[in-house]
């Protein structure tokens, strides 16, 4: 089988640059391990604006958000909100299947239940091996794009090295009542990262945490606690864990190849969360990857420097705010807590319409240079 691009990969952002490309005249193949898609996703579906307007109808809004309540690691309560949505809770599972049947409408190819093992740069472009239950088969395409998500083993075999920081998010579906986001920074929670309880469809919350350790450990003491505050009651959907990246791949091109979403490390390395960023990337390449097959451009590293143009400002950014974030310890936590509510930050953060969900780097810069944390960063 000869096509001009071969996805690796049916989540999300595999499936929307399928469309993208097919829709733009080339033939394209989705190769997908699951043998379905549509059921639940280990992911919470928090999205901005910009990423809700680049889904379009694909995404189903469970609910709008206008803010957060955030907890200081001494329990006291911080209130950020807007009148208006500023963030919005997706179908997850929904969604990783509006847009492999949108992609399929559009023209693309789907095989589920099917890993790809190996690729193989030849003078066409590149071989992949498949395998599934009926046996193994070779497929051959132009371009191939690895959409595999977190921990690929494709990546680093093609010597493309490593995502150099990741954490483990693990999260559950309960029953609840909560009625806004809540956030949990504290090191008691998980070291250096954070829980959350983000309020579902009627009567039940998505709670869960990311950790660099026993994830599902702590999320399991998390809850307790919350259980315990009387915020959640009983899980609907075992917990359930997946890595996230929170720094980028080294390279994310090889030869005809080139990576893109999680499988890239294009997450937001504040909270991981990948899909806005996965979908830039994703835009990127569908404009470069015909440039590429009509012989325009010689190499596919015009790809990694665009969406290093994009995304690598906010990244360093997200990634200076998370440094200073770890460097802490609860008390010094608690302080700054104690120093943005005197001060008139949560004040500003609600007037200023530049700042977004899609975007943290503002944010990080605004309160790292407004209230200078690192002023008493110091050992205890
Ligand atoms: C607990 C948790 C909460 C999160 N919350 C948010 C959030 O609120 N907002 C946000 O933006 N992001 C969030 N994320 C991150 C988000 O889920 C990812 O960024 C997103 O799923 C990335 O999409 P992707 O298409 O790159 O990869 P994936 O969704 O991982 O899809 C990769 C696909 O490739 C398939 N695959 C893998 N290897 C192969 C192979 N060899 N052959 C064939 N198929 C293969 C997999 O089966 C999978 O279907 C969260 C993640 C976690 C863990």
């Amino acid at each position: 089988m000869n096509f001009d691009a071969l996805v690796i990969g049916a989540g999300p952002i595999g499936s929307y640059l399928a469309s993208q490309l097919v829709s733009k005249g080339y033939s394209v193949l989705v190769i997908e391990k699951r043998s379905s898609l549509g059921g639940p996703v280990c992911c919470t579906g928090l999205i901005g604006r910009e990423c809700l307007e680049m889904l379009g109808p694909s995404a189903t809004v469970i609910r709008e958000l206008n803010g957060a309540r955030i907890f200081s690691p001494s329990g006291k309560a911080l209130d950020v909100s807007r009148p208006t949505p500023q963030a919005y809770l997706i179908d997850r599972g929904a969604l990783d299947l509006n847009l492999a049947l949108q992609a399929q409408q559009d023209g693309a190819s789907y095989i589920f239940g099917s890993q790809v093992l190996g690729l193989e740069i030849n003078n066409d472009g590149a071989r992949a091996r498949v395998w599934n239950k009926g046996g193994a088969f070779e497929i051959e395409a132009r371009v191939v794009i690895i959409a595999s998500g977190f921990g690929s083993k494709l990546t680093s075999r093609l010597g493309l090295g490593r995502v150099g920081d990741f954490a483990i998010g693990a999260q559950a579906l309960v029953e609840s009542e909560v009625g806004e986001v809540e956030v949990y920074p504290s090191d008691r929670i998980s070291p250096g990262l954070f829980g959350w309880l983000v309020p579902e469809r009627a009567g039940r919350a998505l709670v869960g945490l990311l950790a660099k350790r026993e994830p599902l450990r702590r999320l399991s003491a998390f809850m307790d606690e919350l259980e315990m505050k009387g915020k959640i009651g009983s899980p609907v959907i075992k917990p359930m864990s997946r890595g996230l990246s929170l720094k980028p791949l080294p390279r994310t091109y090889s030869g005809p190849i080139i990576v893109v979403g999680d499988a890239a490390g294009q997450n937001k390395p504040t909270t991981g969360g990948g899909l806005f960023f996965g979908l830039l990337g994703a835009q990127i390449a569908s404009e470069v990857v015909p440039s590429y097959l009509e012989g325009k451009i010689a190499s596919l590293s015009v790809y990694e420097k665009r969406w290093h143009e994009r995304l690598s400002g906010e990244i360093r950014k997200a990634r200076a705010g998370r440094f200073v974030y770890e460097k802490m310890s609860d008390r010094q936590r608690d302080r700054l807590f104690y120093i943005i509510n005197r001060s008139n930050f949560i004040d500003q953060l609600e007037h200023d319409e530049s700042l977004s969900f899609d975007w943290h780097g503002r944010v990080i810069l605004k309160l790292l240079f407004s209230l200078a944390p690192w002023s008493f960063i110091r050992k205890e």
